[in-house]
């Protein structure tokens, strides 16, 4: 049967979308090429984390820790039980448009600040010792998520090398982020010590490798949320700019920050919608990785193929109708949720994609025949970016040369909406890993994934508890500075609220 002209200009733009096995093999070789490249030099993929070794499950103690990690900012207290267990409160803000573009470093850092404050406000109360009466050493450990650009330093340093995800704030690129976030917690007397700066990637790697029941290795912690990123273990000798340092286990987390590998386009696929989103995006010509896989730019780019599908099919009658308040008329006005909602719909009616078209697209008017082509869009859209998001993860499994120790089997933890609701971006992802000859079907089946829940968290209240241990024992001095346990707050002072925590 002859396919109708809508489904065949829907089929037009989805091809528009492919990438196929050999794309695939060509893009993990300059993956892997690029990723060996930026270990040698300093630049601004391969930052070394200064974490050097991963959690087992035994770890214990209580600690802050703050996200921010594109869309919302988090802030929460971690228990870890020492039985690869947690309890997490956590507070979650959506992080403001006009603190996120064009406001000042104080108004960025003093809104987390706030969110601190409120934080331990609402759920330690008056149990928050007051800085009169603490010296700088007994502050409250935090460990800083921080999920943008930035050359590390030290566990708890490091300076913004550049912004991404739409955020654009002038004055922080250059500067020591740790040293921003700590002043306006000190200007407001929040008895709070920032003790280490991570990446929610590191985070992931961490939070997995504390968690993980099967006690395979973790090899790679890796995001596929707003942005894409991902953390893996490297040999210390590898990495150039720290070869002559030592570390007992040898080896450090290095964030690889692939949202910007091949930003010369080398490899990595590109149509007219690419370019267009591009163009538009506060970071014209970076992150083109990033723009191609993750949820800041999806939406935009389902956005782009369905007004082009809709102009292409303008003189065939009922296609649909546009309301002049579509979400589709506006730049950026398209949640990447709704390919979730639409890749989901495996009922014949699509009645569930025609009422996401009318309710939260403003197009009205559809047929079940109009559903499916934006369906085969969506699909295309969503598989590419998994293939894609399979290409980082294979590059990093070629490079830690895990396959080739006997038949073990490793570990990665992931995290984010993408891979965490899309439905099949893991299958489609693990196509690749088989396409790739040195992995195959028997190297893939022994690479498990796993979700990594509340990973930037956990991650960073875990590595806060190393870096603060490291200083405690430099003092020798053992102990570690923790929160008050907020069960025995609840058992002492019934009359001060405490918010359930909600266990992992
Ligand atoms: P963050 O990146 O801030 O840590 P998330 O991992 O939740 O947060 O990712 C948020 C991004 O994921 C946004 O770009 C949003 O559009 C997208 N998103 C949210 N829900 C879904 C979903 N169900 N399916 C696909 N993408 C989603
Ligand atoms: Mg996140």
């Amino acid at each position: 049967m002859a396919i109708s002209p809508l489904a065949a200009e829907a089929q037009a733009i989805a091809a528009e979308f492919d990438f196929g096995a050999e794309d695939g093999r060509r893009a993990v070789r300059k993956f892997v090429a690029q990723m060996s490249a930026g270990l040698a030099k300093d630049g601004d993929t391969m930052i070394p984390s200064y974490v050097t070794a991963l959690p087992d499950g035994t770890e214990k103690g209580i600690c802050l820790a703050v996200d921010i990690g594109g869309t919302n900012l988090r802030v929460c207290s971690v228990e870890l039980h020492g039985d690869r267990t947690f309890t997490i409160k956590q507070n979650k803000t959506t992080i403001p448009h006009n603190i996120r573009v064009g406001s000042t470093a104080e108004n960025l850092f003093g809104f987390i600040a706030e969110q601190v404050e409120i934080f331990l406000r609402d759920n330690y109360g008056s149990h928050v010792p007051s800085t009169a009466t603490l010296s700088k050493s007994d502050h409250l450990p935090l460990g800083f998520t921080f999920s943008f650009t930035f050359n590390q330093t030290a566990i708890n340093r490091g300076t913004l090398i550049r912004w991404d995800k739409g955020f654009d704030v002038p004055g922080v690129i250059g500067k020591d982020v740790i040293q921003l976030l700590q002043d306006e917690l000190d200007k407001r007397n929040i008895p709070v010590r920032v003790t280490a700066l991570a990446n929610d990637t590191v985070g992931t790697l961490m939070t997995r490798s504390y968690t993980s029941p099967g006690g395979h290795k973790c090899i790679l912690g890796a995001v596929f949320g707003t942005g894409t990123n991902g953390a893996y273990v490297e040999k210390l000798s590898n990495i150039g700019r720290l070869s002559s340092r030592k570390s007992p286990t040898g080896e450090m987390m290095v964030n690889t920050e692939w949202c910007s590998i091949d930003d010369e386009l080398a490899v990595l696929p590109t149509n007219s919608y690419d370019d267009a989103v591009d163009k538009t995006s506060s970071n014209p010509g970076y992150t083109m990785f990033e723009k191609r896989v993750s949820g800041y730019y999806l939406g935009e780019l389902f956005r782009l193929a369905v007004l082009d599908l809709l102009a292409r099919t303008k003189h065939q009658a009922h296609v649909a109708t546009v309301r002049s308040d579509s979400a589709l008329l506006q730049q950026s006005g398209i949640d990447t949720a709704i390919l979730s909602t639409i890749e989901g719909d495996l009922d014949p009616s699509l009645q569930a994609t025609r009422n996401c078209l009318k309710e939260q697209l403003g197009v009205e008017h559809t047929t079940t025949e109009f559903a499916s082509a934006v369906r085969t869009v969506v699909h295309a859209i969503g598989r590419r970016a998994a293939r894609l998001s399979g290409v980082a993860i294979a590059a990093v499994v070629l490079k830690s040369e895990c396959l080739s120790q006997g038949d073990s089997h490793f570990d990665i933890g992931v995290e984010g909406s993408l891979i965490e609701h899309y439905p099949g971006f893991e299958r489609h992802l693990r196509g690749i890993l088989r396409e790739i000859p040195e992995i195959g079907q028997t190297g893939e089946e022994r690479i498990h994934m796993g979700l990594a829940n509340d990973g930037a968290g956990v991650g960073a209240a875990l590595i806060a508890m190393v870096a603060d241990e490291e200083e405690a024992e430099a003092k020798q001095n053992g102990r570690l500075v923790a929160l008050p346990d907020p069960t025995s707050i609840a058992n002492t002072c019934p009359q001060i609220p405490v918010a359930a925590a909600s266990s992992s």
